[in-house]
């Protein structure tokens, strides 16, 4: 969505939308559900430039990496942004001047586009590894079963080949 900043001028840019994001399209490994969006906020005149709040909240489903079982996370973020214009930004020698409370975007010119901003947020918002439970004890290696489920004895049957010589060894002198 693009908004024309011009145009704010006493009144506040209110929106409010309900969109929907491929999981695909964002980068994780983990991420197999997302949405839908709902994704709204204003933008309203500030000293300098303009100051855009935006509310987000959904739900995102992450594979475990060790299960591969999903786990739904509700997630509610606020982002705060300052927009200015390109000219403004601080030479190299500034930038250390600058306020760190808030996040500043420059734009080009006098629109403002607002789906990157959303795009950047959905992808802020994704654990970076994210474990359906503390101990997850994953799949087994060999049956592929989940071992949070049942135990199975596989483990117990990959026997260290020395050993089964000496078991051999102890039958046959009996
Ligand atoms: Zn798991
Ligand atoms: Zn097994």
């Amino acid at each position: 969505m693009l908004i024309r900043l011009a145009e704010i001028i006493d009144e506040p840019f209110r929106w409010a939308e309900t969109r929907s994001f491929a999981a695909a399209s964002l980068e994780s490994d983990q991420l197999v559900g997302l949405g839908p969006i709902s994704w709204s906020g204003e933008v309203t005149q500030a000293a300098t430039g303009h100051l855009l709040v935006g509310r987000l909240g959904y739900e995102q489903q992450l594979a475990c990496p060790r299960c591969l079982k999903p786990t739904t996370i509700v997630v509610e973020a606020e982002v705060e942004l300052l927009i200015q214009p390109r000219s403004s930004e601080p030479t190299l020698g500034e930038v250390e001047l600058e306020e760190e409370d808030l996040s500043i975007l420059y734009v080009d010119g006098d629109e403002l586009d607002i789906e990157p901003i959303l795009r950047e947020q959905l992808q802020l918002n994704v654990p970076m590894r994210q474990l359906c439970r503390e101990d997850c004890r994953g799949l087994c290696p060999i049956c592929g079963g989940d071992r949070n489920d049942e135990a199975c004895d596989c483990e117990e049957r990959q026997v260290d080949p020395r050993w089964e010589v000496l078991r051999n060894f102890g039958r046959g002198k009996h």
